[in-house]
């Protein structure tokens, strides 16, 4: 398998791919309000052309594919992408972010066509504080899907937990303690500045390292072994079925780490979650492009792809493109 790298050496083998940017909630961090962010215009990649596009970057050494969005689960033709993006050559993983809304019902289906794993995001376990945040009361939902998902073991499950001052610090012993019962990873994430994030003060953001003193005081926390690449610090829970993690995009950089591309729903190929620089690939669909087109295309995004963002606790966002249509 060939070994791509970018300008500053950081070998590229991930790729983040939003399916939509529709969703079935409004998170108040991630979705724009009437006033905030404007969304991308024009039509989605179809199943096919996303499915082109994979098969023509694999060779250059992507493994690992994530389907994010938007809501994943709510693009029609999910699970034949699934299938099909196993089915590709270099290709190990396909995994999933989701807010689990629609999960119990597909779960079957994407079992069978060969999702490798799952991150289920719930910020708060309280309905009234979910409503308020996403407009809906999806909790007992949610956490159906995390513990029957938990329970049929058929993929290792994170549950993703964006942590808000003044909104879930504290549940953050909640999270914990579902951890300690349950086989699952639950990873407590550092709010960011996007330009969507309609909760964003510059004081909302709890830094990683303020978390995991409040889990100390209950919990005792050993290193996992497993933990030293990506962007999280894992920890496991002593006495407990699951790990806790820590990923710190604004107080630990791990820019230095980053393996990932990311192609938007629409067809754009975004080489950092904070930058606008994006390089368009519908052109090449438009005319019937070779796939030397799109590899060309490729080593473009990869050419800007900046050393890292420069987010500092309480900097203003940096990117135009909404969190909901780039997928986290
Ligand atoms: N709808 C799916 C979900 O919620 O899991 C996938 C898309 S969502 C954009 C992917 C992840 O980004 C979620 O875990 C969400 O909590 C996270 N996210 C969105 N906006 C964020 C922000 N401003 N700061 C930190 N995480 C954010
Ligand atoms: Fe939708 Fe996920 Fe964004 Fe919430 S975080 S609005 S569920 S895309």
């Amino acid at each position: 398998m060939r070994e791509t790298k970018d300008s500053f050496g950081r070998s590229i083998s991930y790729l983040r791919v939003s399916v939509t940017h529709r969703c079935n909630l409004k998170c108040a961090y991630c979705m724009p309000g009437a006033s905030g962010a404007t969304y991308p215009q024009g039509d989605m990649l179809t199943i096919r052309q996303i499915t082109r596009l994979v098969s023509i970057f694999a060779p250059l050494g992507i493994r690992k594919v994530r389907l994010t969005g938007g809501e994943p689960l709510m693009r029609k033709g999910i699970t034949a992408l699934v299938r099909d993006l196993r089915a590709i050559r270099g290709i190990e993983e396909v995994a999933m972010t989701t807010n689990g809304v629609m999960l119990e019902q597909m779960a079957p289906a994407l079992e069978e066509a060969g999702l490798s794993r799952i991150n289920i995001s719930l910020d708060t376990m309280r309905p009234e504080r979910m409503r308020a945040l996403s407009g809906h009361d999806v909790v007992e939902t949610a956490l159906r899907a995390i513990r029957t998902t938990a329970a049929k073991g058929a993929w290792p499950l994170k549950v993703n937990v964006v942590a808000i001052r003044g909104f879930n610090d504290d549940e953050i012993q909640d999270f914990a303690r579902l951890a300690h019962e349950l086989p699952i990873e639950v990873r407590f994430i550092e709010m960011m500045p996007t330009a969507s994030n309609r909760l964003w003060d510059g004081r909302g953001c709890i830094p990683s390292a303020e978390i995991e003193e409040t889990v100390r005081r209950d919990y005792e926390l050993t290193p996992f072994p497993g933990s030293s690449s990506g962007p999280a610090v894992v920890y496991e829970v002593r006495g407990g079925a699951g790990r806790i993690g820590f990923v710190s995009p604004l107080s630990r950089h791990f820019c230095g780490d980053c393996n990932r591309m990311r192609l938007t729903a629409e067809g754009t190929l975004r080489s950092c979650l904070f930058s606008d620089r994006e390089i368009d690939l519908r052109p090449g669909f438009a005319k019937d492009g070779p796939d030397g087109w799109f590899l060309e295309k490729f080593y473009q995004a990869l050419a800007v792809k900046p050393e890292g963002h420069a987010l500092t606790q309480g900097s203003a966002a940096t990117c135009v493109r909404p969190m909901v249509a780039i997928g986290g």
